[in-house]
């Protein structure tokens, strides 16, 4: 079966007479429970809830594996590095990757003991640091710079020096990359992005082959209690179902305002790995489905950046990416990121492109 149909119906229930297609939200914070705890199959929340059950294979159709979902991307991060990473250990990571899992990494697992080692993801600098090391962290595409890197060649070059690999999969999620079949021992991802796309919950999770490695992840959920909200699972579940047509949409409407964007003398530094002369275009070719919603590309200075967003009318500034609203912002206004201060991060959503490429075009003449 497709991906595409696969994403309709996942982890739906078989059909029953008069009963409904997709299960309605579980609120419990506890169950009716007698007896020996193993009596039931859901005794307290923190430990289960059914509405998880429902869209957690949905995720394991999807990934092909046993998916976890947790309460943000970063609860999902945590849980990869938290479970895998102990005192001396040494994480390899993309200097370029999101800036909170580096914040996690150079904070708390550097104070315990762990030796971070940073490589840009684009070149040869991760597969350099690999020696001694534990866990090889990649992010591809990186955010928000777009470079890409070979996940099958960086899985083979680890495995070599029992390390392990976890790919942050979240910008081009489940449809559009498949790091588990690439060979990565951890598929982790925000689902508040792509994957839900209405810019109205925060959600991530991790996808892994084997069971012990899903048991550890399960245990640290529920030890350290970062489980997701049921209502949040719920609207994940139904916003899978339109995933497909929504990144289509989000995809091609990305190439016709890259190709546009090539066009302006007013633009430099233009990303988007679906264009055929982009750096990453290769590689991305290769290993994903689709080249993803976001593009990026550097204006003259901070002022022009600030200007251009400020005359924006159907082109929403606001933070984050994925979702069916086209959004932007500058992103140098969160620090944390080598970027130049004009840097635009475009995050493309489902209207019509015509629209999109207009109302971009006035607010850079605006400029
Ligand atoms: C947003 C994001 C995260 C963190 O996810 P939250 O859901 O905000 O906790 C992690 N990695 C990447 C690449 C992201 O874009």
């Amino acid at each position: 079966m497709k991906l595409g149909t696969k994403v309709i119906h996942a982890g739906l229930a078989p059909p029953a007479q008069g009963e409904p297609f997709s299960a309605g939200v579980t609120f419990a914070g506890t169950y009716h429970a007698s007896g020996e705890t193993s009596a039931s199959p859901f005794t307290y929340g923190r430990y289960h809830n059914p509405t998880w059950t429902q869209f957690e294979r949905a995720l394991s159709e999807l990934e092909g594996s046993i998916a976890i979902s947790f309460a943000s991307g970063m609860a999902a991060v945590a849980a990869v590095f938290g479970t895998t990473l102990r005192a001396d250990d040494v994480l390899v990571m993309p200097s370029d990757c999101y800036y909170t899992a580096r914040l996690l990494a150079d904070g708390f697992f550097a104070e315990i003991g762990v030796q971070v080692r940073k490589a840009p993801t684009a070149g040869d600098g991760l597969n350099q640091l690999l020696d001694g090391a534990k866990l090889l962290w990649l992010e591809t595409p990186a955010n928000p710079g777009l470079d890409v890197c070979d996940i099958a060649s960086l899985v083979h070059a680890a495995n070599k020096k029992d390390v392990l690999v976890a790919v942050d999969n979240t910008t081009p999620t489940v449809l559009g990359q498949s790091p588990l079949e690439l060979g990565a021992d951890f598929s982790v991802a925000s689902d508040t992005k792509v994957l839900t796309g209405h810019s109205d919950l925060i959600l991530g999770h991790v996808a892994v082959r084997d069971s012990a490695r899903a048991e550890k992840l399960l245990s640290w959920r529920t030890q350290i209690g970062a489980v997701p909200g049921p209502m949040e699972v719920w609207l994940a579940h139904r916003s899978l179902a339109t995933l497909e047509m929504r990144l289509e949409r989000q995809c091609r409407n990305a190439l016709t305002i890259a190709e546009y964007l090539m066009t302006r003398s007013d633009v430099t530094g233009l990303r988007y790995p679906g264009l055929p002369n982009d750096s990453s275009h290769e590689i991305a070719t290769r290993q994903m489905r689709y080249y993803g919603s976001v593009i990026s590309f550097v204006l003259a200075d901070r002022a022009c950046a600030e200007h251009f967003l400020k005359s924006c009318k159907l082109v929403i500034e606001a933070t984050s990416f994925g979702g069916v609203h086209t959004t932007a912002e500058r992103r140098a206004r969160w620090g944390g990121d080598e970027i130049p201060e004009g840097f635009i991060r475009l995050s493309v959503g489902c209207e019509d492109s015509q629209d999109i490429v207009d109302d971009i075009a006035q607010a850079l003449a605006a400029m």
